[in-house]
């Protein structure tokens, strides 16, 4: 298929492609930063490049040094996993300039669907319902207004070249506006060196739900149903699931189509998800279009049995997907939840240093996408997710007891981290019921549901404690020795409690 391909990313994406290339024969060999020497896509690969010092900057988003490491490697391919260069058209370029395959969709897809303004146009022109708002980017802050005036607050102001929440405000009323236009702008310079603006009606209470697409070179376009991702901080997702709790089939049908046309619409290739606002009313309203491997595939993999990575493979070497639309069976309910080095009580701030403690969870339906192992040193320097965790059940009300298993079982020591975050909100009423939107994590008060649940903790380990303790002195009294089991019992009670008191500073 390749003679070689060249992983260009880090983490967990990083060691999920190469498992793919693993599993099709091909050949890899994968990059590394200064921070990322001991990584574990560096300890799973045979061959590992140096590209520069840490920032990404001068290391995974250095186009030039991964093209020259590319060729070095004799590398024929380059997958760019998620982030970093996955989505910026130049590069896709340079690949194709030195005859290397770049594992994704046409440079000129990336490029229309990375600008938020140039794809609403396109959606609009494929007859695919947009977020009302402006068809251009507003000029000044006059036009800002008098446009928001003419749809009604709130609304949302949002780079053209936006991505990660970066740009966007929310303005509830005219008095805000000045400001709230002033800081986006900035922002949008700061982070994409391009200020243009331009206003969306703000949706009250929406879903944001997403269809997975895939199409092969011979204009062969499919979809694997969606994703629901309205699990969201400060607008970026920390969990995903799929069926949607809250769409129809016919809703699901309507998407989906959309989701395809607008594909077609840019001579897509390639995975790729179209994600869309779905207001109360079940109207949907096309948002962007990520042109890559979303972080969130697995949860499509798990329902669909589809490897999307591996199908990458297949589609960026010309073959043909011999599928069929209505043979692409959904099957059972997955849950996926965004394991981060971040501390859920003081502001998600992150909380990068060495992994001391892991026991991984384990389980039939359970999958963990992971880039550390313990002993490794989470490095300051680059996004603080560090796993995905998936749960596959026959139902949804199995994925969650399976999630809530996994997630009990789960320990990292040694660096804070978002799992009991993810215990409190997964068995939150809203959450189980599937009654949830985008606004779930404002109105949830988690801070309080964490302290409540690390109450708890503290007490089994400190009954755990004096088990032991009052357990092993009985046995001195007896004059017993404490024996095997006496020993395992205490082993088993230390980890239940004292373990389960460590990844998270008391
Ligand atoms: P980014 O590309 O910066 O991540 P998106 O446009 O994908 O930004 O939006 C991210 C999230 O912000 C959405 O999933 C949704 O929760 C919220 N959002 C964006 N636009 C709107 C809108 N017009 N109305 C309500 N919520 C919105």
């Amino acid at each position: 298929m390749f003679r070689k391909v060249l992983i260009a990313n880090r983490g967990e994406i990083a060691v999920r492609v190469l498992r793919a290339a693993k599993e099709l024969g091909i050949p890899f060999a994968t990059v590394y930063s200064e921070a990322d020497r001991d990584a574990l896509h560096v300890l799973m690969s045979g061959e590992s490049y140096f590209i520069g010092p840490s920032p990404s900057t001068q290391s995974y988003l250095n186009i030039e040094k991964i093209i020259s490491v590319a060729k070095e490697a004799g590398a024929d391919a380059i997958h760019p996993g998620y982030g970093f260069l996955s989505e910026n058209p130049e590069f896709a370029r340079r690949c194709q300039e030195e005859g290397i395959t770049f594992i994704g969709p046409p440079p000129e897809a990336i490029e229309a669907m990375g600008d938020k303004v140039t794809s609403r146009k396109i959606a609009i022109s494929a007859g695919v319902p947009v977020v009302p708002g402006t068809e251009d980017s507003v000029e000044s802050f006059e036009e800002a207004k008098s446009f928001a005036r003419e749809i009604g607050y709130p609304i949302m102001l949002k780079a053209s070249a936006g991505g990660g929440g970066k740009g966007m405000r929310l303005v509830f009323e005219e008095s805000e506006l000045k400001n709230a236009f002033d800081s986006a702008r900035r922002e949008a310079r700061g982070a994409f060196g391009d200020d243009r603006i331009y206003i969306e009606k703000y949706l009250e209470e929406p879903h944001h739900i997403e269809i997975q697409i895939i199409a092969d070179q011979n204009g062969n376009y499919f979809h694997l149903n969606e994703r629901e991702c309205s699990v969201q901080r400060r607008h970026q997702k920390v969990i995903e699931e799929s069926p949607s709790p809250f769409i129809t089939d016919e809703l699901r049908e309507k998407m989906a189509n959309s989701a395809i046309r607008l594909a077609k619409k840019v001579g897509y290739f390639n995975a790729g998800t179209v994600e869309f606002l779905v207001d109360k009313h079940r109207n949907y309203y096309f948002l962007e279009m990520n042109t890559r491997l979303q972080v969130e595939h697995p949860v499509t993999e798990m329902v669909t049995g589809i490897d999307l990575v591996k199908a990458q493979f297949m589609v960026a070497a010309g073959e043909k997907l011999n599928w069929e639309q209505n043979r692409i069976i959904q099957r059972g309910h997955a849950i996926e939840a965004r394991i981060y080095a971040e501390d859920p009580l003081n502001n998600f701030n992150p909380s990068p240093g060495r992994i001391i403690g892991l026991i991984n969870p384990g389980n039939p339906g359970i999958r963990l996408d992971t880039g550390v192992y313990q002993g490794f040193t989470i490095p300051i320097y680059y996004d603080p997710m560090i796993a995905k965790l998936i749960a596959w059940g026959e139902s949804r009300e199995d994925a969650i007891s399976r999630i809530l298993v996994a997630l009990d079982e789960y320990r990292l020591a040694g660096v804070k981290n978002n799992i009991i975050f993810h215990q409190v909100v997964i068995n939150s009423e809203p959450f189980r019921e599937g009654k949830y939107d985008t606004t779930l994590l404002e109105k949830l008060d988690y801070a309080a549901l964490i302290r409540a649940k690390k109450k708890e903790l503290i007490k089994k380990a400190l009954v755990a404690a004096v088990f032991v303790f009052i357990e092993d002195s009985s046995a001195e009294d007896s004059g017993k020795e404490s024996g095997s089991v006496s020993s395992w019992k205490m082993l088993g009670r230390i980890q239940q409690g004292i373990m389960r008191t460590r990844p998270f500073k008391l």
